[in-house]
């Protein structure tokens, strides 16, 4: 399987948040640039967000933000990328951010970033795609995510396999390594089966 060549990150649009995830986003947005992973988020440039792509800007990576024409107009849109794309709905944007991505990576955010993330992860679940899911849990702020999926689970509303759609990494360096690992074919065939 190919290596990862773009990543689809979610994370917060807010700036009122602490500085460890601050510092997870800059992080990021450096050692995607480092590695020659073009970043696909959603043009925005405040909070989480607008701080990744600056991150990956002045590293000297490609940045590409798709963001809806009604969130543009209210200037939040960020105009110093690479690519700044301008769709006409929230769907059309959502749609594009996974069509242009070969793995998606959850950061700290809010209810957008829930719902972009459980949208990525129940299109998994119907089989819409099997691109890889990290989810950062940076400082412990995606537990109760967790715990919320496991009593979803637990309840019986869904199969404990949805535990296995994503995966739940303590830092910005593992989730690298697990996007390493999830590229990797699972099944190496046999010689001659082939
Ligand atoms: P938030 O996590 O709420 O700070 O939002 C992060 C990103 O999700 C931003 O790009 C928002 O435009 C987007 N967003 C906010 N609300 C929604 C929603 N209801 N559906 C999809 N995306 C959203």
């Amino acid at each position: 399987m190919a290596t990862v060549q773009s990543l689809c990150v979610y994370c917060g649009s807010s700036s009122r948040v602490a500085e460890s995830y601050r510092q997870a986003a800059r992080q990021l947005g450096e050692l995607l640039a480092r590695q020659g992973i073009e970043l696909v988020y959603g043009g925005g440039r405040i909070g989480l967000m607008g701080i990744c792509a600056d991150a990956a800007l002045a590293a000297g990576g490609r940045v590409t933000g798709i963001i809806p024409r009604h969130l543009h107009d209210v200037e939040v849109g960020h105009h110093g990328l690479t690519r700044l794309l301008v769709t006409e709905s929230m769907h059309e944007r959502k749609r594009l951010m996974f069509e242009m991505s070969d793995a998606f990576l959850v950061l700290p955010g809010g209810l957008g970033t829930l719902d972009e993330a459980f949208e990525i992860i129940t299109w998994r679940q119907l089989a819409l795609h099997d691109k890889p899911i990290i989810v950062v849990d940076i400082e412990g702020y995606w537990q109760p995510f967790q715990a919320l999926v496991q009593h979803v689970v637990d309840e019986g509303f869904a199969r404990p396999t949805v535990l296995s759609l994503f995966k739940v990494v303590p830092s910005i360096e593992a989730a690298f390594t697990a996007l390493e690992l999830a590229r990797e074919p699972a099944v190496t065939p046999a010689p001659g089966l082939v």
